[in-house]
């Protein structure tokens, strides 16, 4: 049975997220691995690089964080 989600609000450093493109305060999560060998680009140089991806629910803006 697949598990029905719900966007959800986010604190980053004490503070609630808000899209920063519509204002909008709750979001789909997302971990992102990158893998460095593929996306050297993103991984800054270290060995791995993970990301906690928040995605707006009202206009899918993306909001990435390093985790
Ligand atoms: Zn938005």
């Amino acid at each position: 049975m697949p598990e029905k989600r719900q966007p959800e609000t986010a604190v980053i450093n004490g503070r609630e997220l808000s899209c920063q493109f519509c204002g909008n305060t709750t979001f789909w999560r997302q971990e992102v691995l990158i893998d460095p060998d593929r996306y050297a680009e993103y991984s800054l140089g270290w060995s791995d690089a993970k990301y906690n991806a928040f995605i707006c629910s009202s206009c899918n803006h993306v909001h990435w964080f390093l985790a």
